[in-house]
C-alpha cells in the first residue's frame, strides 16, 4: 500500500470551539485543535477527561451541541460515519467471528461492490501492511489478541481513510505485545502517511508513538505539544505529574524562584509563565532521574554549588529492569529517585542518604494553579 499523495489538506483536521454536553457534564468544553495531515496525534488524559467523546465527534458517531470539525477541508456538520474520510479501530476489535481474516477485511469494500480483481489486491495489501499474509484464511478465534487487533487494523487501512482514529486500540494486549504494536504502528503510520488521531490513557503509549500529544483534563486541551516539550517542559503541574513521574515539594515562594518547604528550601530554574512571587503558594517538581542519590557520610563533589539537596533515609530499593528505583524517606514524605542501572549506587536499605539535583532541573509551579493527579 502506498502513501496516499495529491492534496495537501488530505487528513489535515480542524476543530474550533468545540462543546458536548450530557445533562450537566461538558464532556468536551470548547476544544480547538487543529492536526496536520499525516500527522500522528494523541488524545492523553484520565477517564472521563473527554477523549472518546471527542473521538466519536470526529468519527459522526456523537454530535457537537456547538463548534466545528473540518476534515481535509470539508465541514463534517452532520455527515453520518460512513460519509466521512475516516475511520474508527476501537479496543474491542469486533470482527466478524464466521468469516475468514481475509472475508473480514474485504468486508466494507464488497458492501461498497468494489471489483473482485481490486478487492483481492486491496485485501493482499493491507495483509502484508499488518504482517498477516500467512493466516489469511483463518478466523477470529484461531488469532491472538494482537493478531485480531492487526486484522482489525487491515480491515481500517483497507478502506484508505485520510484519518485513523484509534480508541486505545492496544489497551487489552498484555504489556510486551503492545510494545511490539506501538512500533508496528508508528512504522506503518509513517509509512502510509495517514493522520492518526489515537486515544489513550497511557503517556507511556503517548509519548512512544505521537509526533504532539494533546494532554486533555475536564474537555479541555491543558498542553499540545511534541513528547519532549511535554515531558521536559510541562506547562502546568497537572501535564507535570500526570506524564512521567515527579517528587514534589509544596511551600511558599520565599526568593527569586526558591520555594520554602518543609523539608527545605529549593531553587527553581524552570517552570511556565506566568511564575509565582515571592510570598505566593508555590511547587517545585523535579524528575525521580535527575536525582542524584549519594552516601550521607560523603560529600557530592560532582555538584555544582547551589544545587538543591534534601537528606533522608533509604526506605527500598526496586530492580525494574535497566533501572533501578529508590524510596528515600524524609521527615515529611517521600522522594522517588532512578537510576540507571550501569551507575546506580549500591547501597543499603536504612542508610542515610543525600538527594542532590541542579536547579536546571528543577521546575516551578503556581500551587493553586491546579492540584497533583496520581500517575496512571
Ligand atoms: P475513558 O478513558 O474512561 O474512556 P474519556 O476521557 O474517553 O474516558 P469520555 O468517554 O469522553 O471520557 O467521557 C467524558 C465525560 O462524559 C465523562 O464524564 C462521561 O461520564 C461522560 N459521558 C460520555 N458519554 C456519555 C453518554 N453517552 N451519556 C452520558 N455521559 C456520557
Amino acid at each position: 500500500m502506498t502513501a496516499f499523495s495529491g492534496d495537501a489538506e488530505r487528513g489535515a483536521i480542524e476543530i474550533s470551539g468545540l462543546v458536548k454536553r450530557f445533562g450537566d457534564v461538558a464532556a468536551v468544553d470548547e476544544l480547538n485543535l487543529s492536526v496536520r495531515a499525516g500527522e500522528f496525534i494523541s488524545l492523553l488524559g484520565p477517564s472521563g477527561c473527554g477523549k472518546t467523546t471527542t473521538l466519536r465527534m470526529l468519527a459522526g458517531f456523537e454530535f457537537p451541541d456547538s463548534g466545528s470539525i473540518v476534515i481535509s477541508g470539508r465541514s463534517m456538520g452532520d455527515l453520518p460515519p460512513h460519509r466521512r474520510e475516516v475511520n474508527t479501530v476501537f479496543q474491542a476489535y469486533a470482527l466478524f467471528p464466521h468469516m475468514t481474516v481475509a472475508e473480514n477485511i474485504a468486508y466494507g469494500l464488497r458492501q461498497r461492490k468494489t471489483s473482485k480483481d481490486e478487492i483481492s489486491r486491496r485485501v493482499s495489501e493491507a495483509l502484508d501492511l499488518v504482517r498477516m499474509s500467512s493466516m489469511a484464511e483463518r478466523r477470529p478465534k484461531q488469532l491472538s489478541g494482537g493478531q485480531q487487533q492487526r486484522v482489525a487494523l487491515a480491515r481500517a487501512l483497507v478502506n484508505k481513510p485520510s484519518v485513523l482514529l484509534l480508541d486505545e486500540p492496544l489497551a487489552a494486549l498484555d504489556r510486551k505485545l503492545r510494545e511490539e504494536m506501538q512500533i508496528e504502528l508508528k512504522l506503518m503510520q509513517s509509512e502510509l502517511g495517514i493522520t492518526f488521531v489515537f486515544v489513550t490513557h497511557d503517556q507511556g503509549e503517548a509519548l512512544s508513538m505521537s509526533d504532539r500529544i494533546a494532554v486533555m483534563r475536564d474537555g479541555k486541551i491543558e498542553q499540545l505539544a511534541d513528547p519532549f516539550t511535554v515531558y521536559d517542559s510541562p506547562a502546568t503541574v497537572f501535564v507535570a505529574s500526570f506524564i512521567g513521574q515527579q517528587n514534589f515539594f509544596q511551600g511558599t515562594v520565599c526568593d527569586d524562584r526558591t520555594v520554602d518547604s518543609p523539608d527545605g528550601a529549593f531553587r527553581a530554574g524552570r517552570g511556565p509563565n506566568p511564575q509565582p512571587v515571592r510570598g505566593q503558594a508555590g511547587l517545585v517538581a523535579v524528575r525521580p532521574e535527575q536525582i542524584t542519590l549519594t552516601e550521607d557520610a560523603h560529600s557530592p563533589t560532582h555538584l555544582t554549588p547551589g544545587a538543591n539537596s534534601v537528606r533522608g533515609t533509604l526506605a527500598s530499593i526496586a530492580h525494574l529492569g535497566d533501572v533501578i528505583q529508590y524510596v528515600v524517606r524524609l521527615a515529611g514524605h517521600e522522594v522517588l529517585v532512578r537510576a540507571p542501572r550501569s551507575t546506580a549506587p549500591r547501597l543499603q536499605v536504612g542508610t542515610p542518604v543525600e538527594c542532590s539535583w541542579s536547579v536546571e532541573d528543577t521546575h516551578l509551579f503556581a500551587a493553586e494553579q491546579s492540584e497533583v493527579v496520581p500517575p496512571s
